[in-house]
């Protein structure tokens, strides 16, 4: 099949008006971190972005008394149509600076315009536009009348949805009448820093939502602060389970979103074309790195060479390139870092025997690309079929009988996502019923809506984030 030739069309980058140097943001305000200011760079190109301020121990206790002032003094006093009032003003600010924020948080993470400008952005002014609807309504979400809140939320996030996560961690927090102290990841701190700026505009009251960029250290100083109530983080799952330690036997309260190897399923009566659809979807959205990507894809024997070598040919056709050319598919790896992780899992896939094809794109000469990848013959056994590549890397198993599918689905530590692609509906339901995973997508993959309760089961964490049943983890019921 011939790939059109498109003409490069870059986004201006002029629109993320980046500036020379971003500060932490405690109290309503822009303060010089005491940490060691840290340089944040575009993955597509290494250069530098910016220069980043971070917090220290001493910035962390400052942020978590101006959101302990603010929740005794304002926010959790305030009635919840009040609060709503600066959701809606939150969700329209991120709507009216979206383009800028698009831009930003693909020159901070190197995912592709497309992605930042249709998914990214507009999902995160959804998740504050959906929780402001909620804030006057917490009596009648089925926790009893007049739920509390629990106080001062630390929240902790990763590099792959910058933006959404915040948005996925903040505009529960706040509905529920919490607040928060959050923690960006140490490689895309910059839209948050934006959102810093969104929170002034919209006149929240100072420490109702303070932003501590910063490594590793800073969110374990937040862990180990002890006036906090609540600790949302998402990330590792080896992270995850040292935050587990640092707060058992304290009265604080801990949600865990962590790392997945969800399966694909297809059978061999499924719609293919759509499937193909789903399949790279399900893992190269956002290059792989989603902490629910479809990255085992489980297809029924009778279908699998029709199945893989239309596989191929849809994969051939991505564009890999430009984060911020609008035709980009796939743009930059995050870190060298992970792409170093990346190619350490894939060599341990051939030296384990599996059979790797890689799409016959080019790479840029500059910054961290990796091609998208299909492993075929893939045993359980092996390194890529049970650990998290979090990378544009499929691993191709298959399967007989919907039994089968099922205790290949379900043979693995993670529970967070699963897809079906059938035209049985009975199928669906029965799979759903058998797969353990918090999300099942049937037909479809990797859909969010901030209605739909998100998270998992297993070493994929605990408690759920969206939804009515994700305010539960803001409320004291
Ligand atoms: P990570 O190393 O666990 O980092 C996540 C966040 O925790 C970052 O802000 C990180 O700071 C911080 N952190 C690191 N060490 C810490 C510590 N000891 N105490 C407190 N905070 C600490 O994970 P990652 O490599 O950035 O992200 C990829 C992982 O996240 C994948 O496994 C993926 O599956 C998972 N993930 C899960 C979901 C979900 O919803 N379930 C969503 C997205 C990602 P630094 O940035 O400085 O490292
Ligand atoms: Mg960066």
């Amino acid at each position: 099949m011939p790939v059109f030739d498109y003409a490069p069309a870059p986004e201006s980058r002029a629109i993320a008006n980046l500036k020379p140097v971003y500060r932490p943001f405690i109290n309503g305000e822009f303060v010089d971190g005491s940490g060691e200011p840290l340089k944040t760079i575009n993955p597509a190109t290494e250069e530098v972005l910016a220069e980043v301020g971070t917090a220290s121990a001493s910035d962390v206790d400052t942020a978590v008394k101006a959101a302990r002032k603010a929740y005794d003094k304002t926010w959790s006093t305030m009635g919840g149509a009040e609060r709503a009032k600066y959701l809606f003003r939150i969700a329209r600010l991120i709507q009216e600076r979206s383009r800028e924020l698009a831009v930003l948080e693909s020159l901070d993470n190197g995912k592709p315009i497309k992605e930042s400008r249709d998914s990214d952005v507009p999902t995160a002014a959804a998740h504050f536009f959906y929780h402001a609807g909620w804030a006057d309504k917490l009596d009648y979400a089925g926790y009893g009348p007049d739920p509390k809140p629990l106080g001062v939320a630390g929240q902790i996030i990763p590099w792959n949805f910058p933006l959404l996560m915040l948005a996925w961690k903040i505009a529960p927090a706040l509905a529920t009448g919490n607040t928060v102290v959050l923690k960006p990841a140490e490689t895309t701190p910059l839209t948050a820093l934006v959102f810093a700026e969104i929170c002034q505009q919209a006149e929240l009251p100072p420490g109702v939502v303070n932003i501590l960029p910063g490594a590793g250290d800073v969110g374990s100083e937040l862990v180990n602060h002890a006036d906090i109530n609540k600790i949302a983080f998402t990330g590792s799952t080896d992270v995850g389970k040292l935050i587990q330690r640092q707060v058992a036997g304290t009265p604080k309260r801990l949600t865990l979103e962590l790392g997945g190897k969800a399966a694909n399923i297809v059978f061999e009566d499924a719609p293919l074309d759509q499937a193909i659809e789903g399949i790279v979807n399900g893992i190269f959205f956002n290059q792989g790195h989603v902490c629910c990507a479809g990255s085992r894809l489980l297809v029924q024997e009778s279908i699998a060479d029709e199945v893989m070598e239309k596989l191929r040919a849809r994969v051939s056709t991505l564009r890999l390139g430009d984060p911020l050319d609008k035709n980009t598919d796939i743009g930059a790896i995050n870190s060298a870092e992970q792409l170093s992780k990346i190619k350490g899992l894939v060599a341990s896939g051939d030296s384990e025997g599996a059979q790797r094809w890689t799409s016959p794109c080019a790479l840029p000469d500059k910054g961290f690309f990796f091609a998208p990848t299909v492993f075929s013959e893939v045993q359980q056994s092996m390194k890529i079929a049970r650990e998290e590549i979090f990378g544009p890397v499929l691993s191709v198993l298959t399967f007989r009988t919907p039994e089968e599918a099922v205790a290949k689905a379900n043979n693995t530590p993670y529970g967070l996502s699963a897809g079906i692609w059938t035209e049985k509906g009975s199928r669906i339901l029965w799979m759903a019923n058998q797969l353990r995973a918090g999300v099942v997508w049937a037909n479809t993959f990797n859909r969010f809506d901030p209605a739909a309760p998100f998270g998992g089961y297993q070493e994929s964490g605990f408690g759920r984030e969206g939804g009515r049943t994700g305010l539960e983890a803001y409320l004291s019921v």
